[in-house]
């Protein structure tokens, strides 16, 4: 079978040209119609001698994930079904707003974490998302947004927070993220790449070696007896490791903070005293916090906490000097918002077969 060339970031493409007998700069020119003019086609790269054409032809292909469909909510978000083969799809979510357009993109086919409250993780999980299936989220979008040519005006930041655990798929994501940070790629800036984790601490410490880029952590919980069961793989990687994780990142991140997502679960953890609670956790973690209103799907036992209670816990962090936002919910006509990606996913794990945490098991 030919290699799909969507596989490789710049390093890895440059060692398979020497293998074919080619130059770097041949590989640096493939890379530059692959990615920044968004060219599938060898006869279409018109700097090649034909002879190299030819060659690629016989020994390679450029093939991203094919859309399957493609939906735009009343706010202008936009959802895109990624065909991933064997009958699981993925969903990638593009947002736009008046300063910039985020790209939410996913990197598994379900997910194994199987967090309490999350759309996905009650999917199951099937298989980690290859390069291409990953970086090619970003072609498809910026083929069907009309942007090549590394256009940053209309995708300016990528975020790894659809379906699946990024750090999960390590190998695959630092490609993804070494093909959106390279100039003759998309030429995205690290600020504006974020990987959004569940907290795989010994992960977290290798993509701060292997490609450090902004980081959110998915906190959703003041205390472990509550995360363990919100956000089951705490109770593998507890919350003090998990802050001493987050301190050791900052030492080389591009920004000098660690944004912690909290979605917010009525008479789950919204109280003050779940603030309060966050106020200490995180004393020694310069951060900002990114409150969610959680976003029901079919068969969840959470409700979503009132606006004035959400407000009223962004106020407790604020007082004490953390700068809070609260997530705007977009796209939920569409089942885009966070947390209601479900695309579809043939569960190898037998997980939704099982069990579910009755609701009075979890408040704490
Ligand atoms: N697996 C990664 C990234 C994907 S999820 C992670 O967990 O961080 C992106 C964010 O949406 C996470 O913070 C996740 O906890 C949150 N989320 C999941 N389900 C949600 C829901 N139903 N409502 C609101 N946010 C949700
Ligand atoms: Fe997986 Fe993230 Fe969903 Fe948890 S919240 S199940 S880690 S995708």
């Amino acid at each position: 079978m030919s290699v799909n060339l969507l596989d490789f970031d710049a390093e890895s493409l440059t060692a398979w040209f020497a293998e074919q007998g080619e130059k770097p700069f041949r590989a640096r020119q493939v890379l530059r119609w692959m990615h920044r003019s968004g060219v599938a086609d060898f006869d279409a790269m018109t700097d090649l001698a034909k002879s190299l054409r030819e060659k690629l032809r016989a020994r390679a292909v450029v093939v991203p994930p094919a859309v399957v469909s493609d939906k735009l909510s009343d706010d202008g978000t936009r959802k895109f079904l990624i065909d991933v083969g064997n009958g699981n799809a993925v969903e990638t979510v593009f947002i736009p707003e008046d300063d910039r357009g985020t790209l939410c993109i996913s990197t598994q086919a379900g997910c194994a974490l199987d967090c309490a409250f999350c759309s996905t993780g009650k999917q199951g999980f099937n298989r980690n998302l290859t390069v291409a299936e990953i970086i090619g989220q970003l072609w498809q979008a910026n083929a069907a947004l009309g942007a090549v040519h590394g256009d940053e005006r209309v995708i300016s930041n990528v975020v790894m927070m659809g379906m699946g655990e990024p750090l999960a798929n390590f190998d695959n994501t630092v490609a993804a993220l070494r093909l959106m940070l390279d100039d003759n790629a998309y030429g995205l800036s690290r600020r504006r790449v974020t990987v959004s984790t569940s907290g795989l601490v010994p992960v977290m410490d290798r993509l701060r070696e292997a490609c450090p880029v902004a980081l959110a952590v998915s906190l959703h919980a003041p205390n472990d007896a509550l995360r363990d069961q919100l956000v089951p793989i705490n109770q593998k990687y507890p919350l003090k490791d998990l802050m001493a994780a987050c301190r050791r990142y900052l030492e080389k991140a591009p920004r000098d903070f660690i944004t912690f997502e909290y979605t917010m679960m009525a008479g789950i953890n919204d109280a003050d005293a779940h603030a309060r609670e966050l106020l200490a956790l995180v004393r020694d973690v310069p951060c900002k916090f990114n409150l969610i209103p959680f976003n029901p799907f079919p068969g969840s036992p959470f409700r979503r906490s009132p606006a004035d209670r959400v407000r009223r816990f962004a106020d407790i962090l604020i007082q004490a000097g953390i700068v809070t936002t609260t997530r705007k919910t977009r796209g939920d006509d569409i089942d885009a918002a966070c947390g209601q990606l479900a695309g579809q996913v043939r569960d190898k794990t037998r997980r939704t077969a099982g069990r579910t945490i009755p609701l009075q098991e979890i408040r704490t």
